[in-house]
C-alpha cells in the first residue's frame, strides 16, 4: 500500500465529528493519488458523494469537472494530476428543512484540518485550487470573493487560483461581471496546467 492509501485507510476509519456529536454522515470519503502537481479543496462531500462513496460526484461536481475540462484538463487528470479534497470529509447533512447542504461548522473544519494537512503533506501540491468561499476564507482570510475570482496568489512557494461554487444553490454566478469573473479564472487554471503538467 502507498502512504496516500494508508492515509485514506485512516482517514476513512475516523468517526471524531460523530463523537462529538455533530451531526454529519460517515464514512469519510477521498479520491486521488499523491504526489499530484494539483490540488482541489472544496467545501465537503454532498448526498450523491455519501450514496457513491467518493467525492464530487453530484451535480455541483459535474459542473466543476466541465469547468476543468474547459480550463484544459483531461478527465483523466482528475484524480491522478489534480488530488480532489475538502475542507472536511463527511457528508455535514442538509439545512434544517432546507435541500441545501448545511456548511460545516468552525469546530468541524478544525477536527478536521490534520487530514487536510495530512493529505497536503503527501501531495506536495504546486498549485492549489480553492473551490468555493469557505475554502477561499480559509487559505485568503478576509479576500472578498469578486476580487479573488480570476486571479492567482502566490503564498509559501504555492500558487493558488480560487474558484467560485458551481452548486445550484449559490447565486454568485447569477450575476453577468461574476460569469466574467469565472472565465478569467479558468484561463488562470488553463495558463497553470500549461506550466505544470
Ligand atoms: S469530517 Fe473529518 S474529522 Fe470529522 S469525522 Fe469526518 S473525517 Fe473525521
Amino acid at each position: 500500500m502507498t502512504e496516500i492509501e494508508l492515509l485514506h485507510e485512516e482517514i476513512r476509519a475516523c468517526r471524531r465529528c460523530e463523537e462529538g456529536g455533530y451531526p454529519i454522515s460517515p464514512p469519510p470519503l477521498v479520491w486521488g493519488q499523491a504526489p499530484a502537481r494539483f490540488m482541489l479543496i472544496g467545501q465537503a462531500p454532498g448526498l450523491s458523494d455519501l450514496r457513491g462513496e467518493r467525492m464530487y460526484l453530484g451535480p455541483a461536481a459535474r459542473k466543476l469537472i466541465g469547468w476543468l475540462i474547459e480550463a484544459g484538463f483531461a478527465e483523466e487528470d482528475i484524480g491522478t494530476n489534480l488530488y480532489m479534497t475538502a475542507l472536511t470529509k463527511c457528508f455535514p447533512g442538509r439545512l434544517p428543512g432546507k435541500s441545501t447542504d448545511r456548511a460545516p461548522s468552525p469546530k468541524e473544519r478544525a477536527n478536521c484540518r490534520p487530514w487536510l494537512d495530512a493529505q497536503w503533506t503527501l501531495v506536495q501540491p504546486h498549485v492549489v485550487l480553492l473551490f468555493g468561499k469557505l475554502s477561499i476564507d480559509t487559505f485568503l482570510p478576509k479576500m472578498p470573493l469578486e476580487m479573488a475570482v480570476g486571479n492567482t496568489f502566490e503564498l509559501g512557494g504555492i500558487t493558488y487560483v480560487p474558484l467560485p461554487h458551481s452548486s445550484g444553490a449559490s447565486t454568485w454566478l447569477n450575476d453577468s461581471g461574476h460569469r466574467a469573473l469565472l472565465k478569467e479564472a479558468l484561463e488562470r487554471v488553463r495558463e497553470q496546467r500549461l506550466k505544470h503538467l
